[in-house]
């Protein structure tokens, strides 16, 4: 049963626990994708059928956003933690890295992935970097075929949303890989282009006000954050 936030059904999961279902799915190689929606996404699912359908269809989704862990305690239904997508990322491939796994980076603007991939390498001795590209081809086959080439356990797949969720779900039975993860922004963050709140910031739930600060252009988006209390709120009320 997955905890219901304004419609996006939520795998109630300790960071531990996520990642250990992650190596288990790595494992059937039978399309699977993990999902991280934050607020945002919510909001946007909201609106937009296609994308709560593909989010559905995820065998994992994450909390990401303290946002979500507020909305779900005012719902009546806490979940047991925040699973940033980025933090679930980084310690599935260190555990990856302890069984010489391998790992293929999709997204991002060119020349970012390989910049990340350099980096990850550097983090998690022993991970395996099967190939990258850049998050801004035109035609799904080729990108496809290269990836099904090296049959990686892992494909992240950074192409924003709802690109990256409409995308996994779409090339699911297409792709030979272990597990896929749609992480918006994070290649930008593992090759150090983007830095994330200093950890008091993220402890204290205010990640969202640093990114605000950091990246001002974000405000257009963020509007949505007020919406998102509203909403809960009123489901609150309408006792769902
Ligand atoms: N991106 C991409 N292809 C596209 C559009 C976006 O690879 O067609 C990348 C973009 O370069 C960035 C990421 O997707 O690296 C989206 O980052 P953003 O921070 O907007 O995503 P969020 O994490 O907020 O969903």
């Amino acid at each position: 049963m997955r905890t219901d936030v304004l419609g996006v059904g939520y795998d109630d999961l300790t960071m531990p626990e996520a990642v250990s279902a992650a190596l288990g799915l790595m494992q059937g190689r039978n399309g699977a994708y993990a999902v991280t929606p934050n607020p945002e996404i919510v909001m946007l699912a909201q609106e937009n059928p296609l994308l709560r359908d593909a989010i559905e269809d995820a065998s994992l989704v994450l909390a990401d956003g303290i946002g979500v862990i507020y909305g779900a305690r005012i719902l009546g239904r806490p979940l047991k933690a925040r699973l940033p997508g980025i933090d679930f990322a980084d310690a599935v491939m260190g555990e990856m890295a302890k069984r010489s796994m391998s790992v293929f980076l999709l997204g991002a603007k060119p020349g970012v992935a390989e910049q990340a991939a350099e980096r990850l390498m550097a983090r998690h001795p022993g991970l395996v970097i099967a190939g990258t590209n850049d998050g801004y081809f035109k035609d799904d086959a080729p990108i496809i075929e290269k990836i099904n080439a090296v049959s990686p356990d892992l494909l992240l797949v950074c192409l924003g949303a709802p690109k990256q969720e409409l995308w996994m779900q779409k090339n699911a039975q297409r792709l030979s890989v272990g597990l896929m993860a749609g992480l918006g922004g994070a290649l930008d963050v593992f090759a150090g282009n983007v830095q994330r709140a200093p950890e008091r910031w993220q402890k204290l739930g205010l990640e969202w006000m640093y990114r605000l600060i950091k990246e001002p252009t974000r405000a257009k988006r963020m509007v949505k954050l007020p919406l998102f209390v509203l909403a809960v709120t009123g489901q609150r009320i309408k006792g769902r």
